[in-house]
Parts: C-alpha cells; sequence; structure tokens
C-alpha cells in the first residue's frame, strides 16, 4: 500500500477528515485538483455544532478569532430569527467565517499533524478490489496510480470519485437560481438602512456579500456568467436603488439542484461533503454537514485501519450520516419553496399567508428551537433503542480540575469514559477515563470521539464492564 487512505478534494470536509485521520496515526495523502486554494468563499456561516467539533478537537478558538458572531439566525428568510442563544451549547451563535479563511484553518491545522495537500493533483478514477482501491491521479508528473486502503470522496459536487465507483446521485435539477456579488466598494449608509429583499453580509476582509434573487432572472442557468450591469440591474429592481455597489470582486450565479447519493459507502469508498449531497445554500448548511460528515468518519476509519474497530462500525458512517443528509436535502427544498412561490405572482398571496402562519409559529420557544437544532446540527442524534440519551450530544460539562470540561477529554481523539464509580479496564490508548459530576443522568457514559452518547450507565443498573462497550471498543 502507499498509503492508507487517499482523500480526493481539499475542500472542507477533505481537510478536516485529513486531520482526524492523522490524529489517529493514520498515513492519509490529500489529492487536490487544484493548483492553489481559492480566495472567493461560497459560505460565510459556521453554525453552533461545527464550533462545538472544532472545541473537541481544542481548536474552536482560532476559527472565533478570525470571524465575528450573530446570535442567531434564519429559516426560509422569515422575518422572526431563529434564535441560537437559549439552545444548550456553549457555542449559540452563528459564526460569520469566509469559506476562504475556514479553509485555510483547516489547513494549517492538518499540516501541523504531518498532512501534506497535494495540489494540482487530480484523480480520475477509482477501482477497488478486496483488499484495496487503485487510485489514478494526474499531476505535474503525468498519470500514476496510487494504491490504498481506503479512498474518500470529498471531491464535491461532481465527484469524480463518486462516479467512478458507480455510486447513483439521484434528486433534481436546477430550477431557480440565485446570484452573489462581492463588493469592495458600497454606500454603507444605504445598507444600514436595509436592503429589503436582498441579503448583505460585511466579509472579514472590508469587502461585502450580496445575495439576489430576482424574480426576472431566477431562471437563467448557472452556465450563464454574472455580469456587472445584470447585477446591478437586479439589485436596482428589487430595492429601487443600488446601494452604491462597485469594483465587484466576485460574481456567482448558484442554482437549487438537489441531490443525495444513494449510499455513502461502497466497499472501500466513502463520500462526505457535497460530494454526498448538493442542495440550495438555504440557512448556511452545506460546509456545515460536511464537516460533521468528517467528524462521524474519521474516528471510525481510523478503528478499521488501526485494527480495533468492532464489526459493523464503518457501516454505521451511511446509517448515521445518510439520514442527516435527506433531513438537510428535505429543509432546504421547503424553504426554496418558501421563497420562490413567492416570487411567482399566482402564488403569492398563499405563500404570504403561509408565511406568516409560520412566521407566527417561530415565535413559540419550542417551535423556534426545533428549527434551530436543524439548522444549527444541535438537533443531530443517532437513535439507539437501548436508551434515550445514546447517540445525542454530550453536554460539555464542567468537570473537576481547572478549565477541565467534557471537551477538552476529547482533544486527543480518544474515547472519553465518565463515571461517578470505579472504572472498568478500558484501553487507556483508546479511552480517557474522567470523573463524572454527581448531578447528571447518568452514573456512567462513553462519548464517543465525535462527542456522541455511545453508552450510558443510568442509576440502579449494573456496572459496566468491558462488554457492555463491545459495540464500540473491543478489547
Ligand atoms: C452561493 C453559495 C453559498 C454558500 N453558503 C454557505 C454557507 O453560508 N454555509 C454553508 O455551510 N455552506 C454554504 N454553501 C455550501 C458550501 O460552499 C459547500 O457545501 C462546501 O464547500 C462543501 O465542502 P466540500 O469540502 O464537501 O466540497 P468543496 O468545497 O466543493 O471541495 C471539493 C474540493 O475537491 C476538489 N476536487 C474536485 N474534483 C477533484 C478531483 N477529481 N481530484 C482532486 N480534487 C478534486 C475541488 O477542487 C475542491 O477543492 C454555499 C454554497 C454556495 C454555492
Amino acid at each position: 500500500m502507499d498509503t492508507d487512505v487517499v482523500i480526493s478534494g481539499a475542500g472542507p470536509a477533505g481537510l478536516l477528515l485529513a486531520s482526524e485521520l492523522a490524529l489517529a496515526g493514520v498515513r492519509v495523502r490529500v489529492l487536490e485538483r487544484l493548483t492553489a486554494r481559492h480566495e472567493q468563499s461560497r459560505a460565510l456561516t459556521l453554525h453552533p455544532r461545527s464550533i462545538e467539533i472544532l472545541d473537541l478537537r481544542g481548536i474552536a478558538g482560532r476559527f472565533l478569532d478570525a470571524g465575528h458572531t450573530l446570535p442567531g439566525w434564519h429559516f426560509a428568510s422569515l422575518p422572526t430569527r431563529l434564535d441560537f442563544s437559549s439552545l444548550e451549547t456553549r457555542h449559540g451563535y452563528t459564526l460569520f467565517l469566509a469559506q476562504a479563511q475556514t479553509e485555510r484553518l483547516l489547513e494549517e491545522r492538518a499540516r501541523e499533524l504531518g498532512v501534506e495537500v497535494a495540489y494540482g493533483h487530480e484523480v480520475v478514477s477509482v477501482a477497488q478490489d478486496e483488499n484495496g482501491v487503485d487510485v489514478v491521479v494526474t499531476g505535474p508528473d503525468g498519470e500514476a496510480t496510487l494504491r490504498a486502503a481506503y479512498v474518500v470522496g470529498c471531491d464535491g459536487a461532481r465527484s469524480r470519485v463518486r462516479e467512478s465507483a458507480g455510486i447513483g446521485f439521484p434528486g433534481s435539477d436546477t430550477t431557480v437560481t440565485g446570484m452573489l456579488g462581492d463588493f469592495t466598494t458600497v454606500d454603507a449608509a444605504a445598507i444600514a438602512e436595509g436592503g429589503g429583499p436582498l441579503m448583505i453580509v460585511p466579509l472579514s476582509d472590508g469587502a461585502t456579500r450580496f445575495v439576489v434573487v430576482d424574480p426576472d432572472r431566477m431562471h437563467v442557468p448557472t452556465s450563464e456568467p454574472v455580469t456587472f450591469e445584470e447585477f446591478r440591474a437586479a439589485v436596482v429592481r428589487m430595492t429601487g436603488q443600488s446601494f452604491g455597489i462597485a469594483e465587484p470582486r466576485w460574481l456567482s450565479r448558484f442554482g437549487n439542484a438537489t441531490r443525495l447519493a444513494e449510499t455513502y459507502r461502497a466497499g472501500r469508498v466513502f463520500l462526505a461533503g457535497d460530494a454526498a449531497h448538493i442542495h440550495f445554500p438555504a440557512a448556511g448548511q452545506g460546509l456545515n454537514v460536511g464537516l460533521q460528515d468528517a467528524m462521524n468518519l474519521g474516528w471510525k476509519l481510523a478503528a478499521e485501519i488501526n485494527g480495533w474497530a468492532p464489526p459493523g462500525l464503518l457501516d454505521t458512517y451511511h446509517a448515521e450520516r445518510h439520514p442527516v443528509g435527506k433531513s438537510v436535502t428535505d429543509n432546504t427544498l421547503s424553504q426554496v419553496l418558501l421563497l420562490e412561490l413567492l416570487l411567482v405572482p399566482q402564488y403569492q398571496r398563499p405563500v404570504a399567508a403561509l408565511r406568516d402562519l409560520l412566521n407566527d409559529l417561530l415565535g413559540i420557544p419550542e417551535v423556534n428551537a426545533r428549527l434551530a437544532g436543524l439548522v444549527t446540527a444541535l438537533g443531530t442524534t443517532y437513535p439507539s433503542p437501548d436508551d434515550p440519551l445514546i447517540g445525542t450530544r454530550m453536554p460539555d460539562l464542567d468537570l473537576d480540575g481547572p478549565g477541565q470540561r467534557v471537551s477538552s477529554l476529547l482533544h486527543t481523539g480518544k474515547f472519553a469514559y465518565l463515571t461517578s464509580g470505579a472504572a472498568p479496564a478500558v484501553p487507556a490508548d483508546r479511552v480517557t477515563v474522567a470523573a463524572l459530576p454527581e448531578k447528571w443522568e447518568a452514573e456512567e457514559v462513553l462519548v464517543r470521539p465525535d462527542g456522541h452518547i455511545a453508552w450510558v450507565r443510568r442509576p440502579g443498573s449494573a456496572p459496566a464492564d468491558l462488554s457492555a462497550l463491545s459495540a464500540w471498543i473491543t478489547a
């Protein structure tokens, strides 16, 4: 084998996955088709669960220092905002950070762990057999074949890995397009008065992002480049003013094609991020879901390669993450419908009524929290019939010792075993043991490296032995 894992694509999902594998001592090669990183940013948001997972590895501060936060976000641009501040998390806000910055910080972390990103290397095809995968790559020195135990396609919407592995990508094509423009020059006073139906977001480098879905231009295909004149005319048509936009740095058109891979695993080939799911960027979720895919897959693949994964562990990646992909594609489809139909004359009145109704419902704290849980991914659980706590996120409880929290136990990427009594003989190279605060719902809890609860013992039930943990940790 040339390496344990080849990752195709150095976007957010590929970079985080590479770090997770390297943290567990796995040999990983990241191949990136581009010769240098994009300076433009599609995504601007990191939501609470993404910040939490960065916190689980002790690196959230780098991202927080580089961006700015807002205490909530929106669903389908309804006026009543989703309130993240009351959610059970230390990170109840949206972090605004341009994708280029997020990627730079993720790559910095991967390099610290010894990962090299091979820019200018394009994956052409993958072919697997019982023992490994042959990956054909073209690069500056021509074509070569790499042999790896596993391959992960983190190579975006048009994933070559997905195609080459024959994994279907059913869904729907683009019917609605929007435009984004980053402008170096704007009229800040006009923006302060409000942008009406436009989304206007200041970027950390001083430019301003405008996002427009213009009824007159919403059926223009994504293949047609956006011109400054077109963009400016759309802004004026929709708001009656131009906001002084000038000096466009980047203009782009995006669409609502929505697809979900049939499977996230085909033998030795896995998919994560946009290679597995695409959708309209409603409420800014795609990059976030990709990071969460990577966090779910990394430790499982590492366990398999390091020889201690229980049977079936790798299959839980598809079992756990595919429903999340389904849920995010569903919620973005609903959001697009609530926006798209508002722009179609015969539906304007009923859809406005529906939006008013939903907006009222968002005023009910429980409803608001439910949708916030969806958009932030704090509501993501991997349910188990054994106990309702299993599969939920472990709360980041304070523990004994200065600055000690559950998240600090997970910085090394091991499991955490928290107990209010004596711990069984868990393997120390894979599990960190700590005392559980007295007042919590369980007496013992095993937390997975991705921060979800693997197993609990409730008060009154028999003490654990290793067999109770064998679904997650082999002896
Ligand atoms: C207008 C717009 C706004 C958005 N806003 C948000 C937002 O605010 N929040 C949010 O969470 N998401 C947002 N998204 C979605 C987000 O940008 C994507 O979900 C995210 O980039 C996916 O990350 P990824 O790592 O899966 O894939 P990508 O970022 O697409 O990275 C894939 C990488 O693989 C490389 N690659 C492709 N093919 C090959 C190959 N054959 N060999 C080697 N390398 C290859 C590519 O060059 C690329 O670097 C937005 C999307 C759009 C279009």
